[in-house]
C-alpha cells in the first residue's frame, strides 16, 4: 500500500515541497511522483500534526466511487428510467402490468417475463425502462437512502377518486428530486370518472396541466381496458427527448441496486439498474459492502445476457453477500481496492447495526434514563380515532419529569405504516398503537429497523406502562 508524494501533500493540504522536506529529514529522498508506503505517510502526517489513518481509508472509498468522465465521443442517448407513483389502489400495478404486456418487443413475444424489479419496453423503436417496485419496502428504502434513479415520474391519479394523501406525497417526492412529472389519469373507463376534477385538484399542488394553460402533461388512461397507453409512452419519450439523457457505454459500469435477496439455489441475487457504462460478465464489482464478480446476468425477459448497457435492468449473480436496495454498484479494474473498500464498509455496517440495537424500547427505557443517556422520549402515536390521540397525547406528555421530557413527534389516525417506522427509526422514537395494528410488511420493516411498537386497547394501560417504564417498574415479561 502506497501513496505518491503529490497525493500525500494534497491530503495533508501541504505543498509537495514541504512533504519532500520532511521526508528528507527522515532520510528519504523522494521526488514528487514517487510513492511512499502508508507507514511512512502516517509518520509524515504525524509530523504535520494530522491523523491520517482514517483519512486514507475514506479516500480509498472516494477513489472507488469517483465518477469517471464520460467520453464525449462515446455518448449515446440512453432510454429514460420511469417510476410510477401515486395513491394506493389508483392503479400503479395495473398500469405497469398493462404496459408490460402490451409492449413486448418484436422477437421477444413468447419469452417468459421475469419480475426482476424493473423492465424495458420498446415503443416506436425506442426503449423505456420502468421501475417495477412501487410501494415496496425496497422502494422506500431506496428513497430513504437518497438513491436517485428516476428520470421521469408517472403520477397515477384515479379519475374516480382524485388527489389523495399519497398522491401529494408522490408530488412532493418528485419535486424534491427535481424529476419531471407526467400525470396518468387512470380509470377513465369508470362511469364516475371525473378527469376535470383531478386536473382541478392538481392545480392546488402547483401542477397545472397543459389544457389549463400549464406545462404538465396529463394523459387519460385505463389500465383495465388498456387505452391511452401508447399516448402515455409517446409522452414519456417526448419528455425524455427534451431532457437529452445521455450515457457513455464504453465506461466501466455504475448503477443502483433496486432489489436484492438470498436465493436458495443461486445465492445472493441482485437486480441492478445500470445507469452508465456497460456491465459485463467477469467484471469485478462492489455494491455497498458487498464484493463480487459478475458470474451471470439475466434480463427482464429471463434471458442470459453477457453485457448490460445504460438504463438496462439486469439480475446479477456472483455477489459474496446480499447488498441493500439503493446501494450504488460500481465495476472496477482494481480488485484490491474493491476488496479493501468492501471490507471497510462491512466493518462500518456491523458497527452501525450494533448502534441500531441500542434503540430504545419501553423495556430498557429506565436504564437509559438512569444512565442519563436520554433526556427526551420521542413517541409516535397512532390511533383509530382523533379523540383517542388527543387524550393519549395529553396524558403522555404529562408524564414528563425533570429527567425526561415526553415528546409526541407525530400522531395520526390510521394503521401504523412504513413511514411511521422510518420516522421512528430516524428519531429513535417509540411507536404506540391504540386500537390499530401494523400489517406484516410494516412489522418486518420495524424489525429490520429495530423500532419498538407497543399496541394497546385501553388508554389507562398505555399511560401506566409508559409511566412504569420511565420509573423502572415495568414488569420484566413485558
Ligand atoms: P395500486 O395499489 O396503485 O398498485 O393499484 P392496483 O393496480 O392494484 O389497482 C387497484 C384496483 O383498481 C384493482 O382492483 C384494479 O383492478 C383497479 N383498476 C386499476 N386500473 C383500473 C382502470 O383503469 N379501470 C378500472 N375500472 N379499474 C382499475
Amino acid at each position: 500500500e502506497s501513496i505518491t508524494v503529490q497525493e500525500l501533500a494534497e491530503k495533508l493540504k501541504k505543498t509537495a515541497a514541504e512533504v519532500i522536506k520532511k521526508l528528507m529529514q527522515m532520510g528519504i529522498m523522494a521526488s514528487i511522483n514517487q510513492e511512499v508506503d502508508y507507514d511512512t505517510a502516517t509518520i509524515i502526517a504525524g509530523e504535520f500534526g494530522v491523523e491520517t489513518e482514517l483519512k486514507v481509508a475514506v479516500d480509498k472509498e472516494a477513489i472507488l466511487m469517483a465518477e469517471p468522465e464520460d467520453n464525449e465521443a462515446n455518448l449515446i442517448i440512453r432510454p429514460p428510467v420511469v417510476t410510477i407513483m401515486g395513491h394506493v389502489d389508483h392503479g400503479k400495478t395495473s398500469l405497469l402490468d398493462a404496459i408490460r404486456e402490451t409492449n413486448v418487443t418484436a422477437g421477444e413475444a413468447g419469452g417468459i417475463t421475469q419480475h426482476i424489479g424493473a423492465y424495458q419496453v420498446e415503443h416506436n423503436g425506442k426503449k423505456i425502462t420502468f421501475v417495477d417496485t412501487p410501494g415496496h419496502a425496497a422502494f422506500t428504502a431506496m428513497r430513504a437512502r437518497g438513491a436517485e434513479i428516476t428520470d421521469i415520474a408517472i403520477l397515477v391519479v384515479a379519475a374516480d377518486d382524485g388527489v389523495m394523501p399519497q398522491t401529494i406525497e408522490a408530488i412532493n417526492h418528485a419535486k424534491a428530486a427535481e424529476v419531471p412529472i407526467i400525470v396518468a389519469i387512470n380509470k377513465v373507463d369508470k362511469p364516475e370518472a371525473n378527469p376535470d376534477k383531478v386536473k382541478q385538484e392538481l392545480t392546488q399542488h402547483e401542477l397545472v396541466v397543459e389544457d389549463w394553460g400549464g406545462d404538465v402533461i396529463a394523459v387519460p388512461v385505463s389500465a383495465k381496458q388498456r387505452t391511452g397507453l401508447d399516448n402515455l409512452l409517446e409522452m414519456i419519450l417526448l419528455v425524455a427527448e427534451v431532457n437529452e439523457l445521455k450515457a457513455d457505454p464504453e465506461r466501466m459500469a455504475r448503477g443502483t441496486v433496486i432489489e436484492a435477496e438470498l436465493d436458495k439455489g443461486r445465492g445472493p441475487v441482485a437486480t441492478v439498474l445500470v445507469q452508465n457504462g456497460t456491465l459485463r460478465i467477469g467484471d469485478t464489482i462492489v455494491a455497498g459492502h458487498v464484493l463480487g464478480r459478475v458470474r451471470a446476468m439475466i434480463d427482464d425477459k429471463g434471458r442470459r445476457v453477457k453485457k448490460a448497457g445504460p438504463s438496462t435492468p439486469v439480475e446479477i449473480l456472483g455477489l459474496s453477500d446480499v447488498p441493500e436496495a439503493g446501494d450504488t454498484l460500481v465495476a472496477v479494474e482494481d480488485e484490491k481496492l474493491a476488496r479493501e473498500v468492501a471490507a471497510k464498509r462491512q466493518i462500518r455496517k456491523r458497527e452501525e447495526e450494533l448502534k441500531v440495537t441500542n434503540k430504545i424500547s419501553l423495556d430498557d427505557l429506565f436504564k437509559y434514563i438512569q444512565e442519563g443517556q436520554i433526556k427526551e422520549l420521542p413517541m409516535i402515536v397512532k390511533a383509530d380515532v382523533q379523540g383517542s390521540i388527543e387524550a393519549l397525547a395529553q396524558a403522555l406528555e404529562k408524564l414528563s419529569t425533570d429527567e425526561v421530557k415526553v415528546n409526541i413527534i407525530h400522531s395520526g389516525v390510521g394503521a401504523i405504516n412504513e413511514r411511521d417506522i422510518m420516522l421512528a427509526s430516524a428519531s429513535n422514537a417509540l411507536v404506540i398503537g391504540f386500537n390499530v395494528r401494523p400489517d406484516m410488511s410494516v412489522r418486518k420493516v420495524a424489525e429490520a429497523e429495530k423500532v419498538s411498537i407497543s399496541l394497546y386497547r385501553v388508554i389507562y394501560e398505555v399511560i401506566d406502562d409508559v409511566k412504569k417504564a420511565m420509573s423502572g417498574l415495568l414488569d420484566p415479561e413485558f
